[in-house]
């Protein structure tokens, strides 16, 4: 009798982000899910949710919701 026992545990590794290398790739649609860089808030300097290509000032969510906070109560 052989037991042939094979755990194959396929670990997807933490991607490390690099930044640094636009592929040009031409896709018309279905927007690949490239690590875009990203803004950093303007407040904090964490990354936001919004493209590096954001114009203006970005806030990551946690100062865009005190923000949004601010705006709210000053009426
Ligand atoms: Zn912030």
């Amino acid at each position: 009798m052989t037991q042939t026992q094979e755990q194959n545990q396929e670990r997807a590794g933490e991607q490390a982000g690099k930044q640094g290398g636009e592929r040009p790739q031409d896709r018309p649609q279905a927007p690949a899910p490239v690590a875009e860089p990203v803004a950093d808030c303007v407040l904090c300097g964490e990354p936001t949710e919004h493209p590096a290509s954001t114009r203006g000032a970005t806030y990551c969510p946690v100062c865009e919701w005190q923000e949004a906070q601010r705006t709210a109560c000053s009426g």
